[in-house]
């Protein structure tokens, strides 16, 4: 405490020393440091699209989730801690927060990516072509902030028959409350 109070006052004496000498010139304006793993644009209730530079993400994402999300790299196979994962909740896109799917669509496809059936919403996922690496493929990216997620295939279970092949390390999954799991055994069988 004695400390903080110590180089609060110092900072105190410079800002005046500095005002005092300079008090035409502008202050400089602090350089975010904010180093926290979610970034500014990070939110998981926020569905307003989120249209940032390459070099702003850069900035704000790990290196391993910027090389996938923004360079639409692949992580090897069979290295996510997702793939075999059967843990009851939600996967939300690492960069910006979107919700992408639940567990309750996710299966073995052995494929060595978390697969998926089904994204929450329209809004989870953007379709692209991909015709990169000599094959016609489907790109999926995140509906919110365009990062790379993986591709989609048309040999999955019922009842979609797709099978969203997602690299790990762009998802971020947070368990299901035992009172959301509730809530979601309750909409099940309103629906039923
Ligand atoms: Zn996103």
């Amino acid at each position: 405490m004695k400390r903080v109070l110590q180089s609060l006052t110092l900072l105190m004496l410079a800002v005046i020393l500095q005002q005092c000498s300079y008090s035409q010139s502008n202050t400089p304006k602090k350089a975010n440091m904010d180093t926290s793993k979610k970034n500014n644009v990070y939110s998981r209730t926020d569905s307003s699209k989120v249209n940032i530079s390459d070099d702003e993400w850069r900035k704000i994402l790990p290196a391993d989730v910027y090389e996938i999300a923004r360079e639409k790299g692949t992580e090897r196979p069979w290295t996510s801690k997702f793939e075999n994962s059967k843990e009851v909740g939600t996967y939300y896109c690492a960069a910006c927060g979107n919700p992408l799917f639940k567990s309750d669509t996710k299966f073995e496809s052995g494929c060595g990516w978390p697969s998926f059936y089904q994204p929450i919403s329209k809004s989870s996922i953007i379709y692209l072509a991909d015709n990169s690496h000599g094959m016609t493929r489907t790109e999926v990216e995140c509906g919110r902030c365009k990062a790379h997620l993986g591709h989609v295939f048309d040999d999955g279970p019922p009842p979609t028959g797709l099978r969203y092949c997602i690299n790990g390390v762009v998802l971020d999954f947070e368990k299901a409350q035992a009172a959301e799991k509730k809530y979601n055994e309750g909409e099940q069988k309103k629906g039923e």
